[in-house]
């Protein structure tokens, strides 16, 4: 049996916590109310007796799609494909957000350059999916303990023609992204809020009109309980969605994107200038995962307080490749099987 139980955030309701556990009880923190009405913030608690069954726990991965769940931007290999970078990149160097200036960009080759519907198609065939990423999201999928999203800023006719291509489209359970689809045989992007998401800037972080992913995992992580969140990233977009993690979840940051010299990647110097903890090559060991995975007990019972904060929670596991980033997320669902 178990049991909902709401606590207003105070020293006696830690310390009932306390003796809840030490007879045997587990609780996990579901949320956390806070309101002008309240003196102290109200947290609502899950709580039941601990057995083996009672403890198993549902993890979610959550995948960026640019340069993490792709090896590859989509949309500069779409603008490239169809030979509109000139125009794209004229919208951008005039100030347009990046999704109004990818709308009126395919609006213009489609016009202007005749470029067709099956041309933007071809394009979009080009981009690669890693072997090594597609084996690991097979895997995942294969897991019932375990959920996975894309919550990307490129949109959802890219997204599903690499998904469709490599027969992945059903290992997710949400493609939350901005919505796209041929009108009149060009390829139309629109943003993903109608309206303003009212994000406020983090240290001059503040994410784009068209998307706030903090919103959209925040709404999605309320829903939705899950014990762990994996968090799979690259750039300044991801930050604000890894400022609505908890202390149980972890932070996969890619450290580079390929070039000579390869170029430094945006959320790994955001996450590690906010006071995340970075772990180390040496700490990326099986042990490591099997530990912040939900099969350590111990663990598990931390407080996994999801509540907004500049100052990361999650520990952050650096990757370069694809390669290091599906070994690492192996080692990691070891944990959930
Ligand atoms: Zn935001």
């Amino acid at each position: 049996m178990q049991v909902l139980l709401s606590l207003p955030e105070r020293e006696e309701s830690r310390e009932f916590l306390g003796f809840a556990l030490a007879r045997n009880f587990w609780w996990r923190q579901l949320r956390q109310i806070r309101g002008d009405h309240l003196i102290n913030p109200v947290n609502i608690y899950q709580m039941g007796v601990m057995s083996p069954t009672s403890m198993a726990g549902r993890a979610l991965v959550v995948w960026d799609f640019d340069w993490s769940l792709i090896n590859k931007d989509s949309d500069e290999t779409l603008v490239k494909g169809i030979g509109a970078h000139h125009i794209f990149e004229r919208l951008i160097h005039g100030g347009m957000h990046w999704n109004q200036s990818m709308d009126l960009t395919l609006l213009a080759a489609h016009d202007d350059m005749g470029v067709s519907k099956q041309d933007a198609l071809d394009a979009l065939m080009t981009l690669p999916l890693e072997k090594s990423t597609k084996e690991v999201i097979q895997k995942l999928a294969l897991l019932d303990t375990c959920d996975q999203i894309i919550l990307s800023d490129a949109n959802y006719v890219s997204i599903l023609s690499v998904l469709q291509q490599h027969g992945i489209e059903d290992c997710f359970m949400d493609v939350h992204t901005n919505p796209a689809e041929f009108r009149a045989g060009a390829l139309r992007v629109s943003p993903y809020h109608k309206s303003d998401h009212g994000c406020t800037t983090l240290k001059g972080t503040a994410c784009p009109p068209n998307m706030c992913k903090g919103k959209v995992l925040e709404g999605f992580l309320l829903e939705n309980n899950y014990n762990m969140v994996a968090y799979v990233g690259d750039g300044q977009g991801d930050f604000c969605a890894c400022t609505r993690l908890g202390p149980r979840d972890l932070i996969f940051a890619r450290t580079a994107y390929p070039g000579n010299p390869p170029e430094n990647c945006a959320l790994l110097k955001m996450l590690k200038s906010n006071g995340a903890a970075v772990i180390s090559d040496e700490q990326k060991s099986s042990a490591f995962f099997k530990s912040a995975s939900t099969g350590d007990l111990q663990h598990m019972l931390a407080p996994n307080n999801r509540v907004r904060s500049e100052r990361i929670a999650s520990q952050v596991v650096p990757w370069s490749d694809p390669d290091e980033l599906a070994s690492c997320l192996t080692k990691l669902a070891s944990g959930w099987a």
